[in-house]
């Protein structure tokens, strides 16, 4: 078969049998489905040998690229192994020291280790482990949980519950538990003359005005530290987590930090809420935990927590389950990922990226339409200020057209690409990125 003809056949093949994410598939009947054949560094391929440079990391798992000769190499050996045990009653290697591994990036303040299989599993296993914690301990009432204004933890029910974004709630509304949105933090929406600090600060007042009203229903606050992902990519001062710990802690309410976006150092450091200091009680891992090979997902919570469940009652302990549980190729691509962060000083290294990368974007960032052009880590997003509602969409096939994955969100254009992007790579990123602007009115 032609190459140009495998491209048109599969996208066709996928329309009618693939139900897609996040998408009203009747677009598609003008936007086209992209084939994807191979992919290999930064760059997507076709059958074609049409390419894209995969700007987002194919939502943000990716964190080195496509087909990492080392994780390849982990995950073959792996299957030589074992490549699943149900982790009810059974354990394996890789998940204890992937378990090992990862409370002691906490500095053993987390000490143990429970395991989903994606992002949303990770929030409802913290909110159910935070609820059930306090009624073992004797404050059923403690049922209510709080998240930032904008804020995305999933979409299951309960993780929407906690989501603050209209369009992925609205319709399900009915369906969904009350829960009470804190003003965000993100310094766009600080009043004129403001730091960001002094926005956070504002912010954290509000939170405590509720803490002090409703902390006996409260059972956690979730939050994303330092970068709100979905909502567009809002960013804000880490002092906002400081007094976030400190009235939680005030008022025996448990922090939950949703690390699964900002995780495994995206936002420069390795944790996000190194930052500020602080540890959460309930720490949320997912997306490039894997380095974008298979769904994992892990909650990390303090032995204080556990001990809690820990009883002759059976009803006493957690009994939540995922068929998945701890796969071992998945812990084995975890520990793969691991190792790269150790053998190539990736935080590090990032840093000297993310300056070639702000260095490289001067022209967008001054250019006319761009507006809170901003950085954090290994995270680029502006807005553009002459967008209408069909923006993004016209917007992404104009950077298609010039070998680029740019997925806006809203009339946010964002950059969360592959550490491994080189000057080359970061280069076309910024001049096509101009480019597909200027073509987009
Ligand atoms: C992506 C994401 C989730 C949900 O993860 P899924 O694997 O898509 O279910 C939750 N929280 C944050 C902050 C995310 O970015």
């Amino acid at each position: 078969m032609q190459t140009s003809t495998r491209n048109t056949v599969l996208l066709e093949r996928s329309r009618t049998a693939v139900w897609h994410p996040c998408t009203q598939m009747k677009q598609h009947e003008t936007l086209p489905i992209v084939p994807i054949a191979r992919a290999q560094g930064c760059w997507l391929y076709d059958f074609d040998g049409s390419r894209y440079l995969d700007a987002v990391s194919s939502w943000w798992v990716n964190l080195f690229g496509h087909a990492e000769p080392r994780i390849n190499a982990a995950l073959t050996d792996q299957l030589q192994q074992l490549e699943h045990v149900m982790l009810a009653g059974f354990t394996h290697e890789p998940v204890v020291q992937l378990s090992e591994r990862l409370s002691a990036l906490t500095g053993g303040a987390l000490g143990h280790c429970f395991y989903g299989s994606d992002g949303a599993s990770a929030t409802e296993i913290a909110l159910k482990m935070s609820f059930h914690y306090w009624r073992n301990s004797g404050q059923p009432d403690k049922t209510e949980f709080i998240s930032l204004a904008g804020s995305y933890h999933g979409e299951t029910l309960g993780a929407l519950s906690v989501t603050d974004v209209a369009l992925f709630k609205d319709t399900y509304a009915p369906l969904l538990r009350r829960s009470t949105p804190m003003p965000s933090p993100d310094w766009r929406q600080a009043d004129a003359g403001a730091s960001p600090r002094d926005h956070a600060l504002h912010c954290a007042r509000a939170l405590e005005r509720h803490l002090e009203q409703h902390h006996t229903q409260t059972a956690a606050l979730i939050i994303e530290p330092l970068v709100q992902g979905a909502a567009g990519m809002a960013m804000y001062d880490p002092e906002y987590l400081r007094q976030a710990r400190a009235l939680c802690d005030r008022y025996s309410v448990h922090l939950i930090a949703d690390e699964i976006m900002t995780g495994f150092g995206r936002t420069g450091t390795f944790f996000a809420h190194e930052q500020a200091g602080i540890t959460p009680d309930f720490l949320c891992l997912s997306k490039g935990i894997t380095g974008g090979y298979l769904p994992l997902s892990a909650v990390l919570t303090r032995d204080r927590v556990y001990e809690a469940f820990y009883d002759d009652a059976v009803t006493r302990g957690f009994l939540h389950s995922h068929s998945y549980t701890g796969n071992a190729l998945a812990c084995r691509a975890a520990l793969a990922t691991l190792d790269i962060f150790e053998q190539d000083d990736v935080i590090v290294a990032n840093r000297a990226t993310a300056q070639r990368i702000t260095a490289a974007t001067q022209a967008l960032a001054a250019h006319r339409r761009v507006r809170d052009f901003r950085c954090t880590g290994m995270i680029w997003a502006f807005e553009v200020t002459d967008a209408d509602a069909t923006f993004g969409r016209r917007f992404f096939e104009a950077a298609l057209a010039r070998e680029l994955l740019l997925r806006p969100i809203g009339n946010t254009i964002y950059f969360m690409p592959p550490y491994v992007i080189s000057n080359a790579e970061v280069a076309l990123l910024a001049t096509r990125t101009l480019e597909a602007l200027e073509a987009t009115k």
